[in-house]
Order: C-alpha cells, then sequence, then structure tokens
C-alpha cells in the first residue's frame, strides 16, 4: 500500500508534511512521492483534516472476466439510467422553476454518470476524453492497410462523438 493525494480535497494547511517521516508529502507537483512513501505507514491519512489522502494498493488484482449475465444485467441498468436521465431532461426542459431544473439537471447527470459506469464495468470504453479519440485516430491511421482491424467500428465511433 502507498498513499496517494486528491489534490482536489487538498487544503493545503501542510499537516501531512510535518508527520510524514520520509518527505513523500513534500512535492511540487502535489502528489505523493511513491518511491519514498512507507508501505502502509498511512500517518499522514490519519493526520489530514481533509480526507484528502488515502492508501491505494501497490499491486491490483488482474481484473475478472465478465461473465454474459454480468454483461447483460448491466446493458439492463445501463439502459433503464439512460431512460431516467431523458425523463429527468425533458421534466426540466418543461419547467419553469429554477429549483426544479436544477434538481431535475442534478438526477438527469447522476443517472448519465451510473450509466457510463456500467458501460464501462461491462468492458467498454467511453471515447469522451480527447486522449481516446487521438487513440482512436491513430489507430485508424496505424491500421489503414491492416484488412482485419475494424477501421468501420472505429470510424462510427468517432462519428458519434
Ligand atoms: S494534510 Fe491534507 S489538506 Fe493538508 S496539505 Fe496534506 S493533504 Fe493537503
Ligand atoms: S503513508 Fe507514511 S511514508 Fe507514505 S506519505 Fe504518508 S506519512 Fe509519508
Amino acid at each position: 500500500m502507498h498513499a496517494a493525494r486528491n489534490t482536489s480535497l487538498c487544503t493545503k494547511d501542510c499537516v501531512c508534511l510535518f508527520v510524514c517521516p520520509t518527505g513523500a508529502t513534500d512535492t511540487e507537483t502535489g502528489q505523493i512521492d511513491f518511491t519514498k512513501c512507507l508501505d502502509g505507514c498511512r500517518l499522514c491519512v490519519d493526520a489530514c483534516p481533509s480526507h484528502a489522502i488515502y492508501l491505494v494498493p501497490s499491486v491490483y488484482p488482474a481484473p475478472q472476466e465478465k461473465s454474459e449475465a454480468v454483461r447483460k444485467s448491466l446493458f439492463a441498468l445501463a439502459k433503464s439510467k439512460a431512460g431516467q436521465e431523458r425523463l429527468a431532461r425533458s421534466l426540466s426542459e418543461a419547467s419553469d422553476d429554477p429549483i426544479f431544473k436544477q434538481l431535475m439537471n442534478a438526477v438527469a447527470t447522476s443517472n448519465r454518470v451510473l450509466a457510463e459506469d456500467c458501460y464501462r464495468e461491462a468492458g467498454y470504453i467511453l471515447p469522451q476524453s480527447e486522449a481516446v479519440q487521438l487513440w482512436l485516430h491513430n489507430l485508424l491511421s496505424e491500421h489503414e492497410k491492416d484488412e482485419d482491424f475494424p477501421s468501420d467500428a472505429v470510424k462510427t465511433l468517432l462519428e458519434k462523438l
């Protein structure tokens, strides 16, 4: 185990800098220096008033193979969340009450995040980020002459972004 810092929670009051015996918490980037962190010492975790530091395993187990039953359940759940998102968005659009609109937008966003989690858990990438889009474009150009590469599927994915 080693410590990691959530920089968006960190309030920079520096308690962790004083308790860490190795100086691992004192870095320019804000990230804890993995190479200096003592395995599972957690002094900084307990000292941080903002709960910004947590322990993460040094080695993660290999992901488990998803069975067809699990995949089907995840898709069913994702579909239901997508339906709830649509409903919340339409209720928000139909209302003039700003508080109700805000609430429905929050419900819609929450359902969107849950649906995305389901798709990710089912083993699919979600190509919204610029890095993934670039990677897909690179794959297309690298495999331009490769007949076995599913270029059409990648192009369809990129068109839907
Ligand atoms: S103790 Fe917590 S809040 Fe303070 S600097 Fe360290 S990580 Fe940030
Ligand atoms: S777990 Fe211990 S060694 Fe690692 S950063 Fe925190 S205080 Fe320092």
